[in-house]
């Protein structure tokens, strides 16, 4: 079963897999009023576009959190405890899913501060051999192009804080996922060109699918 993809705004999203998984829930709790309730909440990185303690706090439903050392000391005694920390590479079971936390983290050297390597996490779940791959703020690291068998990716492409649509298309050439939501695209000088992303990717392999959607209404 495929989940739905319910974008939200920017890196925020839920997917609707059976269960509902929230991504980085952030910005403003009126975005969820009107959504289900969280059955697992994964959270990315301390950035205030992925970590908003306020509306995590908020948020309706019994729930658990999936999130790495960085951003469980962000977070309040209450959130702490229904928290579980994962690290890069580790790897859990949350019903029937399989949650692994991929390390992302920027290449370029006048990047580097922006996501060290090891503080926050990329994700792949699992369900049932469907793959969902959720880049979070990263650069074109050899751990995503290594990936193999990926249904859906979510990358994000905005400069300076991530990458460039260039350096995206050709992660995507390379790691095949059968789909790809540019996500995450809003950079310091306006929207990244998620169109040429898609020409890019388009031109040299057809049998990947781009899917834009507009983050950001
Ligand atoms: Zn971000």
């Amino acid at each position: 079963m495929e989940p739905e993809i319910i974008p939200i705004y920017h890196a925020s999203l839920i997917l609707d897999w059976g269960k509902i998984i929230y991504v980085d829930p952030a910005w403003d709790i009126d975005l969820y009023k009107d959504k289900p309730t969280p059955d697992l909440v994964l959270i990315t990185d301390i950035h205030f576009d992925h970590l908003n303690v306020n509306v995590l706090k908020n948020l309706k439903g019994e729930f658990l959190i999936i999130a790495p050392k960085a951003v469980y000391n962000e977070l309040s005694d209450d959130l702490k405890q229904k928290t579980k920390i994962l690290n890069n590479f580790e790897e859990t079971n949350f019903k029937d899913f399989k949650i692994l936390a991929l390390p992302m983290y920027n290449l370029t050297p006048e990047r580097l501060e922006f996501h060290p390597k090891g503080r926050g996490n990329g994700y792949l779940i699992e369900k049932e051999n469907f793959r969902v791959y959720i880049a979070g703020d990263t650069e074109d690291i050899p751990e995503m192009r290594n990936l193999k068998n990926i249904d859906i990716a979510f990358l994000s492409m905005n400069l300076p804080w991530t990458m460039s649509v260039e350096q995206a298309a050709s992660a995507v050439l390379e790691f095949k996922p059968k789909k790809v939501y540019p996500y995450h695209y809003r950079g310091e000088k306006g929207f990244s060109d998620i169109n040429k992303f898609k020409e890019l990717v388009e031109k040299e392999n057809k049998d990947i699918e781009v899917i834009l959607v507009n983050w950001y209404e």
